[in-house]
């Protein structure tokens, strides 16, 4: 490796499994350099979450990172790690650093039964992190009377506009967005289309939304005429605009393998879709893109609290690692790929193919056991992780 990347570990389940995933899989065939940023519930305490910010800054510094699951504190979790605060989500605060958007992507493997037969190739959910309907102002009309929007500028001039003559009671909502977010969520898709060499649909709802879905679409449609048509061309993938119903119908229909690009909330009710048509959230990675080419990779699952509880029982778990490992593979394999260092892309392709062929011979956690029919006796974490260490070391 010729430049660390950033390694932020976590909490509970997936901390242990972090460090088991190091030492079985990565340590013994790769020169691993690291930045290590400790995001262990206990250390962001102990540094009132600066080590938080000072990881996203290493992501912004170094491009390239790979983060472990992490606890979100609740009142529950305060008393617990008796915490000096409620301290906020760092997945949060390495996106609002990163104003980047999150793409996440099923593991498709044969031997896992989708969900949907003809979706082959795993779909990828672009969804836009900022604003809509997550940011609105709602308002409860109790009575008659005229509902309006109202803009007044900083010079104190006004613009309004009529939404409805209320003739009894009703609800009224306003949302709104940022030309700047929507210009590094479109930058973000296309980018991460052209590092993936996939398709990227785009859909939203202009017909109805004329003003605000149109803003969307306009300005993806601008940057791509502007910046990336070209690039496209010769990448051999296609961008294809689409209404959301229509978009729907297509997907449904098609065999994947497209990067489908949504507004805030279209993207928050399709990626549970997907995710659930695929089968299993212990399958789904997921990676944060900026607009200036940062790499922010992660398993799209929590900390797996139920069976951490278990294992300090002294049970063993059959917890899954392969969306954790699928993060580290991803963040060595665009380090590979910033670097031009091949043997590292190489490495990475290895141990997903080892992980897949694991599942093929179906060596499976519980969650994996369940999806396959017949289904195979489940075996426990460590016993998983051996098993896919054999299969690498016949392939590294
Ligand atoms: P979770 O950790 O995703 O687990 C929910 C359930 O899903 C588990 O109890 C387990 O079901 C199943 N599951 C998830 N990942 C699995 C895996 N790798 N292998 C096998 N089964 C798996 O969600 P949670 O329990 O709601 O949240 C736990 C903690 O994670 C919370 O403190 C939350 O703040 C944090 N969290 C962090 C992130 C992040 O850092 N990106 C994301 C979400 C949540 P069974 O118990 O039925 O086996
Ligand atoms: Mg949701």
């Amino acid at each position: 490796m010729a430049v660390p990347l950033v390694e932020m570990d976590g909490d509970e389940m997936t901390r242990i499994l972090w460090k088991e995933i190091k030492e079985r899989l990565i340590l013994p065939f790769v020169d691993l350099k690291t930045e290590y940023y400790d995001l262990g519930l206990e250390n962001r305490d102990a540094t009132d979450d600066a080590v938080t910010r000072e990881a996203a800054a290493a992501v912004k510094r170094l491009k390239v990172g790979v983060k472990c699951a992490t606890i979100t504190p609740n009142f529950q979790r305060m008393e617990e790690y008796k915490l000096k605060k409620m301290w906020p989500s760092p997945n949060g605060t390495i996106r609002n650093a990163l104003d980047g958007t999150v793409f996440r992507t099923p593991i498709v493997c044969e031997e896992l039964k989708s969900y949907i037969p003809g979706w082959t190739k795993p779909i990828t959910v672009a969804r836009h992190g900022y604003g809509d309907l997550y940011r609105d102002a709602e308002m409860d009309i109790s009575e008659p009377g005229a509902a309006e929007i109202v803009f007044t500028a900083a010079d104190g001039s006004v613009k309004r506009e009529k939404v409805y003559d209320f003739e009894g009671p009703g609800v009224f909502q306003g949302c709104y967005n940022k030309d700047s977010s929507i210009e590094a969520f479109a930058r973000s898709c296309f980018e991460y289309a052209l590092a993936e060499k996939k398709d990227l649909w785009f859909s939203t709802k202009d017909t109805i939304m004329k003003l605000y879905d149109g803003r969307f679409k306009e300005t993806f449609r601008r940057l791509y005429e502007e910046e990336y048509a070209s690039r496209f061309e010769k990448a051999g993938i296609s961008y294809f605009y689409t209404l959301i119903d229509d978009a729907v119908a297509r997907i449904v229909r098609s065999s994947g393998g497209m990067v489908w690009a949504l507004k805030n909330y279209d993207g928050d009710v399709m990626s549970d879709m997907i995710s659930s048509a695929f089968g299993s959230l212990a399958m789904m990675t997921s990676v944060l893109v900026s607009a200036d080419g940062c790499f922010e990779y992660e398993a799209a699952h929590g900390t797996v609290t139920r069976h951490y509880y278990r294992r300090l029982k002294g049970e063993k778990t059959s917890t899954n690692p392969v969306a954790t490992i699928f993060a580290w593979s991803g963040a060595l394999r665009k380090r590979g790929e910033l670097d031009s260092t091949d043997a590292l892309v190489a490495f990475a392709d290895a141990i997903e193919k080892a992980v897949l062929d694991t599942i093929r011979s179906r060596v499976v956690t519980g969650d994996l056991a369940s999806m396959m029919s017949p289904s195979p006796k489940a075996v426990d974490s460590e016993t998983f992780l051996d098993a896919i260490r054999k299969k690498l070391e016949s392939v590294a």
